[in-house]
């Protein structure tokens, strides 16, 4: 795809402009598939199946055409801007970032969703039997033992919930990094009109908390005689949601383009 059909295809009416840009990227589960304009792209680039393994020569010409794309719509976009792109004080970018970087990673609530993915980690090593020989689907029978009720319907809870854990797990983290790298460079920045994006990775990190500790409930349902682990990881993760709200009092608030509907009353 050229820069003209990118253009062409970012003009029709049915995408949500900007809707990528705080969502979870599990396309797989999204209802918005038909309206966003990362997946269509997506779709188009890699509907041939040669084209979706990674290592294939296809990914990486890809990569190197959509590089090209980048730099020809940053050129126009620096233009328009009046910014130059040839003037650049590396070494006080670079010390600043490595401020952020630090402040950020040191955050009690990028610390906070790094230790949940550690503990995510550890509770799927300790209950590996839970789940069938070199695979993360789980065990029918190891996990029906454990809950009265129709074994198919406990299996398809637990794997989905399994899969939700698994989503979201390093996910949060990452979400949370940005929300916080971002609230940083925007102290720099008189924004006060304007939504802010660390307000929005902030939302989707704590849509991914949610999500998470509904999922981890629905693990701890079949675990009813053995579950002080998932009760650690529970506590552990409402815990770090109370402190993302308190970090980010106004992400909740946040609209997420296509996602969350605007309260015309308010
Ligand atoms: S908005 Fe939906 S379809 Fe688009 S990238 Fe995000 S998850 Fe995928």
């Amino acid at each position: 795809m050229n820069k003209e059909d990118l253009k062409k295809l970012a003009e029709k009416p049915q995408f949500i402009q900007g809707i990528y840009n705080y969502c979870d990227r599990w396309c797989e589960r999204c209802p918005f598939t038909s309206r966003c304009l990362n997946f269509a792209m997506d779709s188009e680039e890699f509907a041939d199946q040669e084209a979706q393994d990674i290592n294939n020569e296809a990914f990486w010409q890809k990569l190197s055409e959509t590089f090209q794309m980048t730099l020809e719509l940053l050129e126009e976009a620096a233009e328009q801007e009046g910014i130059d792109l040839d003037s650049l004080d590396v070494e006080e970018y670079q010390e600043q970032d490595r401020l952020n970087d630090e402040l950020a990673k040191n955050h009690e609530c990028s610390r906070a969703a790094k230790l949940y993915s550690e503990m995510v980690n550890d509770w799927f090593s300790s209950a590996e039997d839970l789940f069938a020989p070199n695979d993360e689907e789980p065990n029918p029978e190891a996990s029906a033992d454990v809950r009265d009720g129709d074994s198919t319907e406990i299996v398809s809870g637990f794997g989905e919930a399994v899969e939700v854990v698994r989503w979201y797990q390093h996910l949060t983290y990452v979400k949370l990094m940005r929300a916080i790298r971002g609230e940083l460079d925007e102290r720099l920045e008189i924004l006060d009109e304007f939504p802010k994006d660390s307000d929005g990775s902030a939302k989707v990190a704590l849509i991914a908390v949610d999500r998470s500790l509904a999922a981890w409930g629905e693990i701890r349902s079949c675990f009813p005689h053995n579950n002080n682990d998932i009760l650690n990881i529970l506590v552990h993760l409402e815990q770090l949601r109370r402190k993302v709200e308190k970090a980010f009092p106004d992400a909740r608030a946040f609209i997420r383009p296509g996602f969350d509907k605007i309260d015309l009353n308010s």
